[in-house]
């Protein structure tokens, strides 16, 4: 019987279960937190589907087009925007409550860069919802054993052999011991390179160390340079917490002060819609904004803000002491979205045969910047197509035998459990990150990124010594030389882009180049990191 392993049971790796659930296809389901901690559920704003009456699909593929610097295929974004009205209401089926206009239809919220109201949402909890309807959904597939679920689990490799994957190697933590899951497909959903970056909006569960272990195993990885800053957060000790721009799209407003005077900079500059620009656009300004920024929603009201912000109100109040009814909340552009990752094939196949990637760690669909809200329909979506194409695969016969790499890989973590080295992976996770901030912030130059390469360098160079903090889990120590390779690959593909377009501003090179206008793409091989681009339809 077909059996498929996936990695992640957030938005996609819950909906990718599901699908093959439904066409009696058993799945086992990795994690190391339930899928109620996924990052899946912080997600507030809302998802998109062109379901108003001024709305087509159309529109909505020329914006998501626009939105991505025009790199993005046509073809895959077609198949993006065409499915989201049918997702919604598939949704609706499973329980989620989406919040209503007057007339009673599933009311729709403006977004940044969109030309129409387009982002369903249900109250100021759009992700929890989604996420739970979905939860309950699998948990019929569990009762039955179709889905499996295994807690408690990293990723550690895929079993590759020939170009093709057969399984997967976890770590169990608690057990502090390697396992291994033959499968006839594998599904990488762990989302985000979060961790690599140090403080983000996102989810600590999400470092960008599947990626990387499966770039340094020989898969492709796309657009790594457009890293997606979100204008408006709130810095606290822990984390970056993001003021949805639902707080915009609901009609807040941004603006510093030049003595006693407000100045409304977006509305200034771009007119009425100033404020909801695409997310690269408003955090070029807030970043060159000559004072701090604010954004006021007090003026929206009480009864507006706890009906259709309770959230914002909430996170405020929690971790920055703000009443957001009364005063501004002074905004900071933050890390928030990779728009790059693993590149896959339109059924969201990555370069190496029955191994695929859904969700927010496979490049697609948002080119160079996203829109919001074309997230979790992109979850959805692409758990869904990676679904279908794997229901047309055949089982696995003829599994080579991978006894001599396990028991290596048992080996090293065996000496690695066992030593007692001085030298401090957290150390070097900490100083990468603040490297990669650094370098790869909201303006990018080659002097810079070029340093950043060179400090990298230097790290892999003695990541073989470096061997981890006897204190701390050996995962942070195995991980460590993957994510070494990914930084130097993010680096890399940033420098080689001499063009400014969308989330990746380059000082040196202020404009867009249209030798440029194609979707980048990595290869490791022989210790060199290789770049080339692409036409995202074609791969
Ligand atoms: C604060 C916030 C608000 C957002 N709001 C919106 C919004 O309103 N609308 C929108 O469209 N998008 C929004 N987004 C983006 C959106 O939430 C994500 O892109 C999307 O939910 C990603 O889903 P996913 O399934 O790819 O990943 P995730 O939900 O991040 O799930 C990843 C899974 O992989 C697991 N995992 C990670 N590493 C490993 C490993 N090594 N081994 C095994 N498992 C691993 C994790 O534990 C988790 O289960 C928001 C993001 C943030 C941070």
């Amino acid at each position: 019987m077909k059996h498929v392993l996936i990695i992640g049971s957030g938005l996609s790796g819950l909906t990718c279960a599901i699908e093959l659930a439904e066409n009696g296809i058993h799945s086992t389901l990795v994690s190391p937190y339930p899928s109620e901690r996924a990052q899946s559920v912080m997600a507030a704003g809302g998802i998109n589907a062109a379901l108003g009456s001024d709305d087509s699909t159309s529109l909505h593929i020329e914006d998501t087009l626009k939105s991505s610097g025009n790199i993005a295929g046509r073809e895959a974004v077609t198949g993006l925007c065409s499915a989201g009205p049918g997702i919604v209401r598939r949704l609706e089926e499973l329980g989620v409550v989406f919040s209503r206009n007057e007339n009673g239809d599933v009311a729709l919220r403006a977004f940044g860069g969109q030309s129409r109201n387009r982002t369903a949402y249900a109250g100021a909890s759009s992700g929890k919802q989604i996420m739970t309807a979905l939860i309950r959904e699998a948990r019929k597939y569990e009762c039955l054993d179709i889905i499996n679920r295994l807690l408690g689990r990293q990723f550690h490799s895929a079993l590759i052999e020939d170009g093709k994957c057969y399984g997967a190697l976890l770590y169990n933590e608690k057990e502090c011991k390697m396992e291994t899951v033959y499968a006839d497909a594998v599904v990488i959903a762990s989302g985000g390179q979060n961790v690599l970056f140090g403080k983000t909006t996102g989810s600590m569960q999400c470092d960008g160390y599947v990626a990387a272990k499966l770039y340094e195993q020989g898969a492709r990885l796309k657009n790594l340079e457009f890293i997606q800053y979100h204008p408006t957060t709130v810095e606290t000790p822990q984390k970056r917490m993001l003021i949805s721009e639902a707080a915009r799209g609901e009609g807040g407003r941004l603006y510093y002060m030049d003595g006693d005077r407000r100045v409304y900079f977006m509305e200034e500059k771009y007119g009425e819609r100033g404020n909801l620009m695409s997310r690269d656009i408003v955090s070029k300004c807030v970043y060159d904004a000559p004072s701090q920024v604010y954004l006021d929603i007090a003026f929206l009201g009480k009864k507006l803000i706890n009906s259709r912000l309770s959230e914002v109100a909430e996170l405020c109040s929690k971790y920055a002491d703000i009443d957001v009814t009364k005063e501004s909340i002074p905004v900071y552009p933050s890390v928030h979205f990779f728009m790059g990752g693993l590149a896959v094939s339109r059924d969201h196949k990555t370069s190496i045969d029955n191994l695929y990637a859904v969700g927010e760690c496979a490049s697609m669909y948002h080119g160079a910047n996203r829109l919001g809200g074309n997230s979790l329909l992109a979850a959805i979506y692409s758990g869904q197509v990676a679904a279908k194409a794997i229901c047309g695969l055949q089982e696995s016969t003829d599994r080579p035998d991978f006894g001599e790499y396990i028991s290596a890989q048992e080996r090293v973590l065996e000496e690695r459990l066992a030593s007692k080295s001085r030298f401090s992976a957290v150390y070097v996770r900490h100083e990468i990150a603040k490297l990669l901030n650094d370098c790869l912030g909201i303006t990018r130059n080659a002097e810079k990124l070029t340093e950043g390469i060179q400090s990298v360098d230097y790290y892999i160079s003695i990541s073989d010594k470096l061997i981890y903090d006897s204190d701390v889990s050996p995962y942070i120590g195995y991980s460590l030389r993957p994510m070494l390779l990914l930084a130097r690959a993010i680096l890399t593909s940033a420098l080689e882009r001499r063009e400014t377009r969308g989330a990746h501003i380059r000082e040196d090179y202020p404009e867009s180049d249209s030798e440029f206008a194609l979707c980048s793409v990595c290869d490791y091989k022989d210790g060199e990191h290789r770049i080339s681009y692409v036409n995202e339809d074609e791969l």
